[in-house]
Formats: C-alpha cells, structure tokens, sequence
C-alpha cells in the first residue's frame, strides 16, 4: 500500500473531537464518581457504565470538530495506543494507531 493509499484509509473513518463535556455532564459525572467511591462492588458495575455513556454522548459535549484524523496521520503507524491532547480545545482521548 502507498503512503497515500494508507492515509486514505485513515481518513475513511470520520473522527472529529467532540469537544469538552457540558456543565450538566461534569455536574452529573462528579455525582456518579462519588456514588460509585461509597457503592458495593455489585451496585458500582451498572454506575460504572452510566458514567461511560455519560462521557460518550455527543449531547453531553460542548462540540469542537477538530479532526484527529491529521493527529493520526502525523504520528507513527505501529499499533501502538497514544494519549492526544485535542490541540484546539484540550479533550484528551485515546487512540490505537493503525498498522500497514
Ligand atoms: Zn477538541
């Protein structure tokens, strides 16, 4: 595959920053974190899961739309999984890189 071909591919899969989470989510993320630090093993499994949809809902994101395909296409392609900072509105999230 040429380099050309490769970042192609990369770019075949939308991946936009949606931005940092709503006041609403941070307020609700903090309440969830605090239920879950005094919860039963058993009772803190279904909060665990509520606060990782919380975070991965678009409409609990205050939007950015920076595309961390250009982050993806910089960085080495050697599987290996990177922390990226968001450059325009500091999100932080992981990604694995691709391999060719
Ligand atoms: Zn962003």
């Amino acid at each position: 595959m040429t380099k050309k071909e490769c970042i192609e591919r990369i770019r075949a899969i939308e991946r936009k920053c949606r931005g940092p989470l709503t006041e609403d989510a941070l307020q609700m993320a903090a309440e969830l974190q605090q239920q879950i630090a005094t919860a039963s093993d058993q009772e803190a499994e279904p909060l665990k899961r509520k606060l990782l949809r919380l975070r991965a809902e678009s409409r609990y994101r205050r939007g950015c739309g920076y595309d961390f395909n250009k982050t993806i296409v910089e960085n080495p392609w050697d599987g290996k999984t990177r922390q990226v900072k968001c450059p325009q509105c500091g999100v932080v999230t992981t990604y694995t890189a691709p391999v060719f």
